[in-house]
């Protein structure tokens, strides 16, 4: 006896940001939609997000916040699909927001604010909701009007539009897998190599002491790698360099590459050291230094320098050039990264030529579509990387 097929318009695989936007919305044009995910709950990453606040969206998003092979594909989505449009969407619920830092909106309360819009969403609109649904044996169906068949906790469903929408391999203990990459190449699609991206950097060498004795203390820096300058905030740790700065150029950066970081981006260290060694020669160069930065930091930056004991007067034109230069640019190389287990989001991934910018379909096989992060469009951290999220699945919607 043949099994039994059991048949939705659209199966989205994925409870997660992306998936539960584009089910609700494609529910809402009428179509009949099945959510899988193999997580015992949904939206699993937006709870823990934001550091439990959620950063749901920023002010001011442009394509050049986004990272991918082909910089252009991300323009159509996020233009259609508007910072404003979901911001609409949290008024109407109501839920509590503010602006933390250049344009970067927070929940007032909590993320699962944001998660039970999406899951209310979804419940006005008659999405179908498995969890706990492990997926396999994803393939191409000959039966008519259905285009995808799936085996989902052991039931054989088919559809006529599957949307792939497991995301990156970040935080495994979150659910995170690698799937929907696997598909991809199933069905033959390029897929990127995905790494780590958003994390911070590990080190090996002398700095990682400095960076083990100064752990918990943050500065405010500049750091500059592979052409690209972020100015934040940079976070010591036991285990090497971290903060919004280090996260944000670790998505750049490249293994073997080195950071230059400016310690003091406000400052003209040089010329400030000759006008205050005339103003105030006793002063401890220590002294001077914790001013601008903090005590601890001072100490242990100049623990292992020849001016640890010296006063500003003592110190040669040559000495003031050589601390201005130690300090506007200090060069780290790092070991690594802390890789998946802690990174915010994976770059790489479907390769945005396999799909359409309109639809986010696969060119070659209509029906199949990949929104979030599973496709190789990955934002700076600051709610960029959400908005993708619900752009590309409202893009996707209106066509599965
Ligand atoms: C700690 C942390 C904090 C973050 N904070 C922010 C933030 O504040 N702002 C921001 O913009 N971005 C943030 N991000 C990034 C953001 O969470 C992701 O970019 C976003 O969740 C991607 O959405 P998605 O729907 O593509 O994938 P996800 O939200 O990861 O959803 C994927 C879903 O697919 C399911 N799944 C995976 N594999 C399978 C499988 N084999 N079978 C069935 N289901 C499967 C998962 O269980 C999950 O529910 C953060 C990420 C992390 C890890």
């Amino acid at each position: 006896m043949t099994e039994m097929l059991q048949k939705f318009d659209v199966i989205v695989i994925g409870a997660g940001a992306a998936g539960l936007m584009c089910a609700a919305q494609a529910a809402g044009r009428g179509r009949s939609v099945l959510v899988v995910d193999h997580a015992n709950k949904a939206g699993k990453k937006i709870l823990m997000s934001g550091g439990g606040r959620c950063n749901f969206t920023n002010y001011y998003v442009t394509p050049d916040k986004y990272l991918s092979h082909n910089p252009h594909f991300c323009k159509s989505a996020l233009k259609r699909y508007t910072q404003w449009d979901f911001i609409a969407l949290v008024e109407r619920y109501g839920v509590a927001y503010h602006e933390k830092k250049d344009g970067q909106l927070f929940c007032d309360n909590k993320a699962s604010d944001i998660l039970n819009m999406l899951l209310s969403e979804c419940e006005q609109q008659g999405v179908t909701i498995w969890l706990d649904t492990p997926v396999s044996a994803v393939a191409q169906c000959t039966l008519r009007g259905c285009r995808y068949q799936l085996k989902g906790g052991g039931v054989l469903l088919g559809c006529e539009s599957l949307v792939v929408a497991s995301g990156g391999p970040s935080i495994p203990t979150l659910g995170a897998t690698g799937f929907g990459y696997e598909l991809a190449q199933q069905f033959g699609l390029k897929v990127y190599a995905p790494r780590a991206g958003l994390v911070p950097f590990t080190l090996t060498d002398h700095n990682k002491q400095l960076s083990e004795a100064l752990s918990g203390t943050a500065l405010n820096i500049e750091v500059e790698c592979a052409g690209q300058v972020f100015r934040d905030d940079m976070l010591f740790t036991h285990r090497g360099l971290s903060g919004p700065a280090m996260l944000q150029i670790s998505s750049y950066w490249q293994a073997g590459q080195s950071l230059s970081i400016n310690l003091l981006p406000d400052h003209e260290v040089a010329s400030l050291l000759r006008q205050q060694q005339h103003e105030r020669p006793k002063l401890s160069l220590k002294n001077w230094l914790a001013e601008l930065t903090t005590q601890k930091f001072a100490e242990k930056w100049l623990a292992s320098s020849a001016w640890q004991q010296s006063t500003l007067a003592q110190l040669s034109g040559a000495d003031m050039d050589a601390i201005a230069l130690s300090l506007h640019q200090w060069l780290v190389k790092p070991a690594g990264t802390e890789g998946y287990r802690t990174a915010e989001v994976a770059l790489g991934g479907v390769d945005t030529d396999e799909l359409s910018s309109k639809t986010m379909e696969a060119q070659r096989f209509p029906g199949l579509f990949f929104i979030g992060e599973v496709v190789d469009v990955t934002g700076h951290l600051g709610g960029f990387n959400f908005q993708w999220a619900w752009s590309s699945a409202v893009a996707a919607a209106e066509f599965v």
